[in-house]
């Protein structure tokens, strides 16, 4: 039995089931999902997504949203400038494409922050338009697939993918497939623990039972106080969400985020944080109070 068969028999049984899978998704709803779950597990977003549809149920309200209204709508999704970007993409899709989302990934690729796996993801997601969509569980996937890997971390090259993925997506299901694959990379195919003996794809993988571990040097962020930047902007953001429109005082917004003990460095390193998240369009600056971006 070939992959496509076996991998397809074997979503069928198992797929798990998320809002924007279904059969008549609405187009928008993906361009939302697919932007969530770009930096957020799938679990969030499933959790996130109803309450930031109902603020924003179609592309004419996202465009029209401000930066504080989609910000405070991002709650507890993290990597805030993304909310910025998907506004961006909803008002270009007013101005250019009459508030219709346009199909081909080419198009997609045009509108601001999308990029080329998002753009291939909505065209497959939302209109099942055959095309190739690499993300990381698929990378992971098709590498182990064609080839024998030797260590858990290898991956082949996008360019050997493509080829590969090419001559394997079925024609008539390609949302269908690349669902499938991410479901298998998410729940059997893992990065660290591949579990070869419950796969259905054991007797067509090349890489079946051969994986050792091995982990990837991961570049150092960024931090304060031992901590990711991050997470400082994450909290910033939270804090400004939690304010009224008109926002803090610099000297107050110092104490709730570095304590009521801090030194001059720490008081201006929040400075230039605050000065990123200004340039970010997330922060605004006017005097010395500190709000949500306009
Ligand atoms: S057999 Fe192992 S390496 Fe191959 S797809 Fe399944 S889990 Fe991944």
């Amino acid at each position: 039995m070939e992959i496509t068969q076996r991998l397809l028999e074997w979503y069928d049984v198992t797929a798990r089931r998320f809002p924007w899978r279904s059969d008549d998704v609405d187009p928008y709803m993906v361009l939302v999902s697919e932007t969530m779950l770009q930096q957020t597990q799938a679990s969030r977003v499933a959790a996130l997504l109803p309450p930031f549809m109902e603020a924003f149920p179609h592309v004419h309200a996202l465009a029209k949203a401000s930066n504080a209204d989609i910000i405070r709508h991002w709650k507890g999704l993290g990597y805030n400038s993304r909310a910025l970007r998907l506004r961006d993409a909803a008002r270009a899709i007013v101005e250019h494409h009459g508030g219709i989302i346009p199909q081909s990934p080419e198009l997609l690729r045009a509108l601001p922050g999308v990029g080329p796996y998002t753009s291939a993801a909505i065209a497959c997601f939302a209109f099942d338009v055959w095309t190739v969509v690499l993300d990381v569980n698929v990378r992971r996937v098709y590498s182990r697939w064609s080839q024998r890997q030797l260590t858990t971390v290898d991956v082949l090259p996008d360019k050997e993918l493509t080829t590969y993925a090419t001559a394997l997506i079925p024609r008539d299901v390609p949302s269908k497939w690349h669902h499938a694959v991410m479901d298998l990379g998410a729940t059997i195919c893992t990065a660290r623990d591949p579990k070869c003996s419950a796969c259905p794809l054991s007797e067509c993988c090349a890489s079946a039972g051969t994986l050792q571990p091995a982990s990837v040097a991961r570049r150092a962020e960024p931090s304060f106080r031992g901590e990711p930047r991050r997470l400082w902007r994450g909290r910033v953001v939270d804090h400004l969400r939690s304010v009224g429109a008109g926002g803090v005082s610099e000297a107050a917004l110092a104490v709730t985020i570095l304590g009521d003990v801090h030194s001059a460095d720490e008081r201006q390193w929040l400075s230039e944080l605050l000065a990123a998240l200004e340039t970010d369009g997330l922060v605004s600056r006017k005097g010395r109070r500190v709000s949500l971006a306009d």
